[in-house]
């Protein structure tokens, strides 16, 4: 069994009160992780601001030069952490593969700070006056993060948050944490300086005492809305900067004129991938026109196929999910929709699958017929189910989106452009897919949410430019002025 340790100021550091990491597919302990205690936060936030002058004062380019390294070592390392992922998360290797990926276009954005991070200056804004703006990294960042991608979200945040000149606490999620000790381990050997980069695991006590402490600047949290919004008003009363990130129940709607083979792949694989615990899968398919049979005969026969197994074995298309709980949850919710009336068009919510038979499996699954009041529409499950609703017209279906209190990610499907662009024009997400079942933008972009998805202003990615930076206005004039004038004068 692996020991997880904190890593605190470019060494890994022990701790007592240690809890099991468990293997989603087996329900076996595969490594220990130490919760920190109140000492060991204050150590990780003192090694950060010790390490801030330094680095801020590195020049950008020597800053970025240690993440093109890092870029290149998490790449050569992407099979060991996508194992590492796979063993603590469940989802299937490929998909952790692809995550390390994703994390490196974080990296590869942030690369690019000498170019992309830079104030303005305008000549003679006044008589032989000059101004100009420059960024300022803000201290010590800390970052929260969710199991459901362990590395990639943190990536989000600490690529940009370093290459501005900031030091950084991170707590990432504690179902899933070795991953994260790991890229802190190839930071320092990419040549960052210790206590710049610092990653502590812990519950709730340990991110409110990382929220609390007066050297925190800045906060930025991925998670459930409920923990999103508690984060966002905690860290915001005690006046710092901070951005949440929520929860999501993403719909997809579905013209008339989409092509119901490629509209029934996509459905297949963003909301069924990663055992739907993807924070932009799709999570209802919202039928316009009379009939949505024929679309869920076309669905019903994939969902059936889909293979689902342990993460580290070949063919797997389907893992389980992160933990008992939420297998019990969401087995529970699909059983209720059900009673009250949902037809199941296929109930795999039970399955178990031989050999794993104590793994956190549930499978896909297909509910119609499902009230919009009822918690299976209402609530995001964080699984592989999928709500099909029929409205009558695209109108309807926009409703129903704006209606619903989460707004992180929408997509249409249709050959009509008038449609797609009424859609991406009055859909209340802040993620808009036309044609496209994960519409999570590149890195060069950012990823925001609306509404319950998203509390704070700034998104993540190229977004983090503005978070992680504030800016600072200066005037200057170097003739010389002699007399008094004690107007206000116009420039
Ligand atoms: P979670 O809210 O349970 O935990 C997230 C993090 O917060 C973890 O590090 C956890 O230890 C910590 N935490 C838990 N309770 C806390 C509290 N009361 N105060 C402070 N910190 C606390 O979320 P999860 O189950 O790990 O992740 C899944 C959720 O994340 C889903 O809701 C998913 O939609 C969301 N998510 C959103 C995005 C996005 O971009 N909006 C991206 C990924 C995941």
């Amino acid at each position: 069994m692996r020991t997880i340790s904190h890593w605190i100021d470019g060494a890994a550091v022990t701790g007592s009160d240690t809890i099991d990491v468990l293997d989603p597919a087996t329900d076996r302990p595969v490594a220990t992780v130490p919760m920190a205690d109140a000492a060991t936060v204050d150590a990780a936030i003192a090694a950060a601001v010790a390490a801030f002058d330094g680095w801020s004062a590195t020049p950008m380019s020597k800053r970025a030069q240690v993440l093109y390294r890092f870029r290149e070592l998490l790449l050569a390392n992407r099979s060991e952490l996508a194992a590492l992922i796979t063993e603590e998360h469940g989802k299937t290797l490929d998909d952790a593969a692809g995550e390390i990926s994703r994390a490196a276009d974080s990296v590869e954005l942030a690369c690019g700070g000498p170019a992309l991070a830079h104030g303005s200056t305008s000549l003679q804004t006044g008589p032989n006056i000059d101004t100009k703006s420059v960024l300022h990294p803000l201290g010590v960042c800390v970052g929260i993060t969710p199991f459901n991608f362990p590395a990639m979200m943190g990536m989000m945040m600490v690529s940009v948050a370093l290459a501005s000149g900031n030091t950084f606490v991170w707590k990432p999620s504690e179902q899933d944490p070795g991953v994260c000790v790991r890229i802190a381990e190839l930071f320092r050997e990419a040549g960052l300086p210790d206590g710049v980069l610092n990653v502590i695991h812990g519950r709730q006590d340990c991110a409110e005492r990382l929220i609390d402490s007066p050297d925190t600047e800045a906060v930025a949290f991925v998670g459930s809305s409920t923990v999103a919004h508690a984060v966002y008003s905690r860290a915001a009363a005690a006046g710092k900067r901070v951005q949440a990130f929520g929860g999501a129940k993403n719909h997809m709607i579905v013209m008339p004129d989409a092509d119901p083979d490629v509209v029934a792949d996509q459905i297949t694989s963003s909301c069924f991938g990663a055992a739907g615990q993807r924070c932009m899968a799709i999570s209802v398919a919202v039928v316009v026109g009379d009939d949505a049979e024929p679309l869920l005969e076309k669905l019903k026969v994939r969902a059936e196929q889909v293979q689902l197994g342990a993460g580290v074995t070949p063919g797997t298309e389907v893992g389980p999910v992160v933990n008992r709980q939420s297998q019990e949850r969401i087995r529970s919710t699909v059983k209720d929709a059900i009673a009250a009336g949902a037809r199941a068009v296929v109930d795999r919510s039970t399955e178990d699958v031989p050999g794993f038979e104590s793994g956190y499996f549930v499978g896909p699954t297909i509910l119609a017929d499902v009230d919009t009041s009822s918690p299976a529409y209402r609530e995001e499950l964080f699984g592989p189910i999928l709500v099909v609703l029929r409205v009558d017209t695209l109108d309807d279906g926009i409703e129903l989106i704006r209606r619903h209190r989460y707004g992180n990610g929408a997509s249409i499907f249709t050959r009509d452009g008038a449609a797609a662009n009424e859609f991406e024009r009055r859909a209340s997400a802040g993620m808009i897919g036309v044609n496209v079942a994960i519409p999570v933008p590149v890195a060069a972009y950012a990823v925001q949410g609306w509404k319950d998805s998203a509390f704070g202003d700034t998104g993540l990615n190229n977004a983090s430019w503005s978070f992680y930076t504030r800016p600072k206005y200066v005037t200057s004039r170097w003739d010389s002025v002699s007399g008094t004038d004690f107007g206000f004068r116009p420039n």
